[in-house]
């Protein structure tokens, strides 16, 4: 493997090994076990596949796994009063509803139910305005992964110019706001933005999360400019189906100084903050001071 390939799979499994770790003494203190809920609506191919991994990896590191799979017709009370269920349930520690929901479902009303010290995908509006006012939070999972390989491989950001493409709440603003903390320099780019190229050219950083796939080119790249590409696109290459990022990856690798590969970059790096997540969760609930994340990272 090139050593400008940021290994997601390696770093990701790594933490995990430190969320069993530290889950292990958790337990060893308290007797007490975290429990992690899902809850599925429907059958989306893609969210199936993610759950399934989810759960697996959740066994995996030894928290209790709670499934919860519902039929796409099921309503929107009925969804509030599995949530409650689920706020009030002792044995669950993090619930985490898969998005996206129904179309008859309001989604933010859902995640909005969801007790805030138990939202362990960040969403909910306490834990969105703690991240902006730099207080300690549960973050969204992707932007969490994005910001500690951002640690392993540039232990300081301040001043540096990181420019985001995409402004959405699951990936592109909470990842400003934990570039913010981290003392960089932060531009928000997006649908609207004029002249993005321009724009990613004054770089030394550019995360990608837009959905388009392959988009971001060498020549929009400052020479050895790190790159962490959040996309997850599956297209169609010689009759077969790949998944591909929203960088044109064969492209920037000869330019860039580093890159998250898709897969095996960022993707990785998701379940396992959702697991650091439903640790970091679970110390407030069993009663236990909750250790610094540098601490369990360390
Ligand atoms: P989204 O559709 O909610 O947001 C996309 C953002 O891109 C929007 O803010 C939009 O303004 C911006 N955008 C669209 N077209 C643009 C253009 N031409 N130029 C500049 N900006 C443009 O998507 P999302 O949920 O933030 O996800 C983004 C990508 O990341 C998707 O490919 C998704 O599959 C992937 N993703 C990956 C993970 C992971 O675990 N690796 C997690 C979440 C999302």
């Amino acid at each position: 493997m090139s050593d400008k390939i940021i290994d997601g799979k390696l770093i990701s499994s790594e933490i995990r090994e430190k969320v069993k770790k530290f889950g292990g003494q958790l337990k060893s203190k308290t007797g007490k076990v975290p429990g992690l809920a899902v809850v599925l609506v429907g059958e989306n191919p893609a969210s199936r596949v993610y759950v399934k991994n989810k759960i697996e990896k959740t066994i995996e590191v030894g928290f209790t796994s709670i499934e919860h799979k519902l039929n796409e017709k099921v309503s929107e009370n009925e969804l509030i009063d599995l949530v409650d269920k689920l706020n009030n349930d002792k044995n669950v520690q993090g619930i985490l509803v898969q998005l996206p929901l129904p179309k008859h479902v309001d989604s933010d009303k859902i995640l909005d139910r969801i007790k805030p010290e138990k939202d362990v995908d960040g969403f909910h509006a306490n834990n969105v305005g703690k991240l902006w006012s730099g207080l300690d939070s549960l973050v969204p999972c992707t932007p969490l992964g994005c910001s500690i390989i951002l640690k392993k491989i540039s232990k300081d950001l301040s001043g540096k110019h990181v420019v985001i493409i995409g402004r959405s709440n699951i990936v592109g603003k909470p990842m400003a706001a934990l570039l913010l903390g981290m003392n960089a320099t932060v531009t928000i780019c997006h649908s609207r933005t004029k002249d993005l190229e321009s724009v990613c050219k004054t770089a030394d950083i550019i995360v990608a999360a837009v959905g388009i796939p392959e988009m971001v080119k060498s020549y929009w790249i400052r020479e050895d400019a790190i790159i962490i590409d959040v996309g997850i696109n599956r297209v169609e290459r010689d009759e077969k189906k790949i998944l591909v990022g929203d960088v044109d990856y064969n492209d920037c690798l000869k330019k860039c100084s580093l890159i998250t590969p898709v897969p095996g970059g960022v993707g990785p790096m998701t379940i396992a903050c959702l697991l650091l997540n439903t640790l970091l969760a679970s110390y407030p609930q069993f009663g236990e001071p909750t250790p610094d994340l540098s601490s369990i990272l360390e």
